[in-house]
C-alpha cells in the first residue's frame, strides 16, 4: 500500500495511507493538513516529510507508525 511520510507541527514523523497531495510539488503543498499524530495523540497540523532530507531508519519508522485516522 502506498503511504506518505509526513511530519506534524511538532516534529514528529509518521506516515498515512490517505494524505491527498503526495504528488505536488513542494511549492504547492500550502499550510498542511490536520492529521491525528499518533506521537502527540492529538490533531496536528502535518505536511509531507522531505523525504530527501531523511535518512533510510527515520523513513522505515515513520511507515510503520501509520497515523489511525484521516480529518480534514
Ligand atoms: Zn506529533
Amino acid at each position: 500500500m502506498e503511504r506518505t511520510v509526513v511530519r506534524c507541527a511538532e516534529g514528529h514523523l509518521f506516515s498515512t495511507a490517505t494524505f491527498p497531495m503526495q504528488n505536488l510539488g513542494a511549492g504547492r503543498i500550502g499550510p498542511g493538513r490536520l492529521i491525528r499524530c499518533p506521537r502527540c495523540a492529538r490533531l496536528r497540523s502535518a505536511v509531507p516529510a522531505d523525504l530527501a532530507a531523511l535518512s533510510g531508519d527515520q523513513i522505515q519508522r515513520a511507515l510503520r507508525r501509520e497515523a489511525a485516522e484521516f480529518l480534514a
